[in-house]
C-alpha cells in the first residue's frame, strides 16, 4: 500500500466534521482539536520543526529547504481538516473496490436499495476502469474534501525527506479547521507563517487549477409604500410588497443561479422581509468581471430610478456593499504559479485546465490578504457526499504533481 492511501485511510477514520450551528467558536467541533493533535505529530514525524498546534485547531509548521534552495522564498501548502456536515461524518468506514467499469458500489441503504456513482452521474468514471477506488460503506461521507489534501502533503513530506535530492524550497504546512462553515484560514496568521507563495490542495477533478473566484456585492432595496385602509384606497394607496415584485420581475430571467453556469454571473434574490408599507429585498450579485458586476449593480440603479419616476422619488433606494473580488485581480505579475501548476501536471501526465470558481475559497481569502494562493485538485469526487469517492492513482498522481511544482519553486 503506497504511502499516501495509508495516511488518507487513516486520517478520514478520525471524525472531525464541523458544525454550522456553531460559528462562534473555532473550532467548531470539539473532534477538530483531537484531529489537530494528531496531524501535530505526523508532521513532527515528517520532520517539521516549529510544529504549532494552537487553541483554534490550526495546524502549522516548517519543513526546511533541500540543500541550495535555503534562500527561495517559503512556499505554503495548505488543506483543511474538516468535513462537510452535507451527510453523517462520524464514524467513516472507508473501503477498496476494484473497478470494472458501470456502476461504481459504495454500500446499502437501509432499506436494502444500492447506493452507486454511475458512469451518467459522474461521466469522469469511464476513466477509472480498472482502478482501485476508496469508497465509503454508504452511511456516511468520505472526507476525502478535505482530508485527501492533508494526506497529499504529508505523503509529499514523506517523499521529500527520504529523497534528499529532490529540490524544493522551505514549506510551511497550514492545516486548517471549520473550512466548510466559511472559517477556514481566517485565523491563520499570514505574517507569522512566513510563507511569500501558497497553494491550498482542496480541489476535485485532477488537473483542476482554480485562481479564479466571483467578485461578489450585495444589494439592498428598501421600498416605501403609502397605506391607506384599502376600502378607499384607489389612486391612494402603494402598496411596497406589489412594487417590491414589480422590481424583482425586471431582473432578466437568464441572470439568475439556476440559469446560468461556468462564466456567467448573476443576481439572486437572497431575502425579502416586509409589510405594504415597507419592503426590504436583499440580493447578492456575482460575477467573474468586475466590470460586468458593475453594470449589474447599475441595472439595480436604473430599475429603482424608473420605479422612482413611476411612483414619486424616494419610494426605492439601492444600497450596494461590495463584499469580494475575484482573486484572479491579484495575479497579475504572478501568473507564474499558474504556469507552474499547469506544468507540474503535464510533467506527470496529468491535463492542467483552469477552472473559475463559482463562490469564493480559501485561497481567495488568503490571496486578499497578501499571500496569493491558487487552488490544486486533490482528484476526490461527489463532495459532500455519501458516494464521495477517491482512486487510488489520482491520490498517488497528485504526490507525483505536488513533487513537480516545489521543485519549481527550488530556485
Ligand atoms: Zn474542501
Amino acid at each position: 500500500m503506497s504511502d499516501v492511501l495509508e495516511r488518507f485511510l487513516r486520517y478520514v477514520q478520525v471524525d472531525s466534521q464541523s458544525n454550522a450551528a456553531n460559528e462562534e467558536q473555532v473550532p467548531s467541533s470539539p473532534c477538530e482539536h483531537e484531529m489537530a493533535r494528531m496531524l501535530g505529530e505526523e508532521l513532527v514525524g515528517l520532520g517539521c520543526t516549529d510544529v504549532v498546534v494552537d487553541e483554534h485547531a490550526y495546524v502549522t509548521a516548517t519543513f526546511a529547504a533541500s540543500a541550495g534552495a535555503e534562500d527561495a522564498p517559503a512556499l505554503m501548502l495548505c488543506a483543511h481538516m474538516d468535513s462537510a456536515s452535507d451527510a453523517p461524518a462520524s464514524g467513516i468506514k472507508p473501503h477498496i473496490v476494484h473497478y470494472e467499469g458501470g456502476e461504481l458500489f459504495s454500500g446499502y441503504y437501509t432499506d436494502g436499495d444500492r447506493i452507486v456513482s454511475t458512469p451518467e452521474t459522474v461521466p469522469d468514471l469511464v476513466k477509472f476502469v480498472g482502478q482501485d477506488i476508496v469508497v465509503t460503506d454508504g452511511t456516511t461521507l468520505l472526507g476525502a474534501d478535505d482530508k485527501a489534501g492533508i494526506a497529499e502533503i504529508c505523503a509529499l513530506l514523506k517523499r521529500l525527506k527520504d529523497n534528499p535530492e529532490l529540490p524544493h524550497p522551505t514549506i510551511k504546512v497550514a492545516f486548517v479547521p471549520d473550512e466548510e462553515i466559511g472559517h477556514g484560514a481566517a485565523l491563520l496568521d499570514i505574517e507569522k507563517l512566513g510563507a511569500k507563495y501558497g497553494y491550498t490542495v482542496d480541489g476535485h477533478t485532477l488537473g483542476g487549477i482554480n485562481y479564479e473566484c466571483f467578485s461578489a456585492s450585495m444589494a439592498t432595496v428598501k421600498i416605501e409604500g403609502i397605506m391607506v385602509h384599502p376600502g378607499s384606497a384607489k389612486g391612494v394607496m402603494i402598496n411596497a410588497i406589489t412594487l417590491a415584485t414589480e422590481f424583482l420581475s425586471q431582473i432578466p430571467i437568464d441572470e439568475r443561479p439556476e440559469t446560468t453556469e461556468g462564466r456567467q454571473g448573476f443576481y439572486h434574490p437572497l431575502e425579502i422581509k416586509g409589510a405594504g408599507y415597507q419592503t426590504v429585498i436583499t440580493l447578492i450579485l456575482r460575477d467573474f468581471d468586475s466590470n460586468v458586476l458593475a453594470k449589474r449593480e447599475q441595472k439595480l440603479r436604473d430599475i429603482a430610478d424608473a420605479m422612482n419616476e413611476k411612483y414619486g422619488a424616494g419610494m426605492v433606494t439601492v444600497t450596494i456593499r461590495e463584499q469580494y473580488r475575484n482573486m484572479a485581480e491579484h495575479f497579475e505579475g504572478l501568473e507564474f504559479m499558474i504556469d507552474y501548476a499547469c506544468d507540474a501536471n503535464r510533467e506527470v501526465g496529468i491535463k492542467p485546465f483552469i477552472e473559475p470558481v463559482r463562490g469564493g475559497t480559501d485561497g481567495a481569502q488568503l490571496t486578499f490578504r497578501g499571500l496569493p494562493c491558487p487552488n490544486l485538485a486533490t482528484g476526490a469526487y461527489n463532495l459532500h457526499s455519501i458516494r464521495e469517492f477517491i482512486p487510488v492513482p489520482s491520490l498517488e498522481k497528485t504526490v507525483d504533481m505536488l513533487t513537480a511544482l516545489v521543485a519549481k519553486f527550488a530556485v
